[in-house]
């Protein structure tokens, strides 16, 4: 069989992986969004998929993140029949996360329709917005709620741990990744020529003891690993627990500054972390008595897919509903939907906490809050997850003291705070724990993924360290023969 890696190859995202068997069977592992892709040129681009999506049998998904869901429905688009297979609670948070991408799309594409109108009156009066639309989606991989829809129907469910026959040669089984509700790493078990082999592809891969979600699993013996590596050469810092650091900068911010603590996180995952740890501390009676606002839209409706799958949750957690109903609800919590509200809550000065995404502030109802509270020198900024270069959440962490602004200058006086406490990835150690699941001695190759490319590098030199000698970083359409 033959694997090519045809994305977050020498990167982070854009998970998509080709696996061609006997028999014309081909899997695609994962088909997410690609954020980093810088080299495409509108006039030559010929779509997304450097294979044909028509001819694949099936995709496998590991779990619900943009970067390894967000080109299913071009993936339909392009001809695909097959099934997308993944678990229950990942089926539910990719629906949310495709229509949150096709509801950003239709705003994008308005604004090219209205620029294209403006060069039509200009010159060209033939074109019309349905050629725009189009136009958008050839070049951009642009979709919108109907693709959605029609993609949502070519989803099957099955649970974790249970080994499904794919056909008669191949099993696959998903097993607990943590990382996020629903994540899973992937086995796949192939009978050729009279010999099984197995073949691990991790997914993202989250912490142990992490808020709500299970620990990942134990990976059995494989002859070929595909393994993440987004912190695949630092430790997280922060060795207090998810209560004391929340603990700690609430105490601080709200109750000694009497100030407005902004806490920017991802709408799916970090911000149910949160809430659940804030859950937990206003048990404790831990709280002050002030207002805590949960404002995004896509947070409020992934909170409900937690609520609604805790049985994927873990023990803690599941006690902890028995007593407390709601994970996600208590005394002075709010959940904003309203724009016009988000935008008076950004503007007052009371002592308050402000959940909001995105957990890098670039785009999103973060922004307004922060961006309105910048020189307010009693505001605290908590960046708890990692912010790539170029965001603003970037510029803050690494302590820039101007920030531009949309007509002038803006003087950061605001306290700044990090913390890795939340950060829903495993760590160097994390990660040579996965690896050695397996007997170096035993597995054929390991293939690094997912991750910035010297961090890639640096990995690849610790796990050959550690006796896997046959560790490869390949680049995207690099193929092997397993
Ligand atoms: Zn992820």
């Amino acid at each position: 069989m033959k694997l090519t890696f045809w994305g977050a190859s020498r990167q982070v995202s854009g998970s998509m992986y080709l696996l061609e068997l006997e028999d014309d069977i081909r899997l695609l592992i994962d088909c997410g969004t690609d954020m980093e892709r810088k080299d495409y040129n509108p006039e030559d681009y010929l779509g997304i998929f450097p294979f044909e999506p028509s001819m694949l049998s099936a995709v496998i998904v590991t779990h619900a993140h943009i970067d390894h869901t967000g080109y299913l429905p071009n993936l339909i688009r392009e001809g695909f029949e097959g099934k997308i297979i993944c678990t229950e609670p990942t089926f539910a948070l990719t629906k949310l996360l495709l229509e949150d991408a096709a509801s950003l799309n239709q705003s994008r594409l308005k604004k090219i329709n209205a620029e294209g109108r403006k060069k039509r009156n200009r010159k060209d009066k033939k074109t019309s917005p349905e050629i725009e639309i189009k136009r958008a989606a050839d070049v951009e991989g642009m979709y919108l709620q109907r693709q959605v829809d029609e993609t949502l129907d070519y989803f099957t469910t099955i649970p974790l741990g249970k080994k499904i026959k794919l056909n008669q040669n191949i099993d696959m089984t998903f097993i607990a990744a943590g990382h996020i509700l629903g994540a899973a790493h992937v086995i796949l078990e192939v009978k050729e020529n009279g010999e099984t082999k197995k073949i691990c592809f991790s997914g993202d891969i989250g912490r142990h003891n992490y808020p709500l979600l299970i620990d990942p699993a134990v990976v059995p013996e494989v002859d070929y690993l595909i393994c993440e590596s987004t912190y695949g050469n630092r430790q997280h810092k922060d060795d207090r627990s998810p209560e004391e650091a929340i603990f700690d900068i609430i105490h601080n911010a709200c109750v000694v500054e009497q100030g407005k603590l902004i806490i920017p996180a991802f709408s799916v995952g970090r911000t149910q972390a949160m809430l659940y740890t804030l859950h937990k501390l206003r048990v404790a009676g831990k709280l002050p008595p002030i207002k805590i606002y949960a404002d995004s839209p896509l947070a409020l409706k992934s909170t409900w897919v937690y609520q609604k799958y805790i049985s994927w949750l873990n023990e803690e957690s599941k006690e902890f509903a028995k007593n407390h109903t709601n994970l996600f609800d208590f005394e002075n919590l709010i959940y904003v939907e309203d724009m016009k509200d988000s935008k008076k809550i950004a503007k007052i000065n009371e002592s308050c906490i402000v959940i909001s995404s995105s957990g890098m502030i670039q785009g999103g109802r973060v922004e307004h809050h922060v961006r309105m509270n910048l020189e307010n020198p009693k505001a605290t900024i908590f960046m708890i997850g990692f912010a790539a270069e170029g965001t603003l959440g970037y510029e803050l962490m690494n302590g820039k003291k101007t920030i531009r602004g949309k007509k002038s200058d803006i003087n950061v006086k605001a306290q700044v705070k990090a913390s890795d406490v939340f950060s829903g990835h495993a760590d160097l150690n994390d990660l040579i724990r996965f690896a050695h699941y397996q007997k170096p001695e035993k597995l054929k190759k390991l293939f690094l993924v997912h991750g910035e490319y010297n961090t890639m590098l640096d990995l690849q030199k610790t796990f050959i360290k550690e006796g896997f000698k046959d560790t490869i970083v390949p680049k995207r359409g690099d193929s092997f023969e397993l």
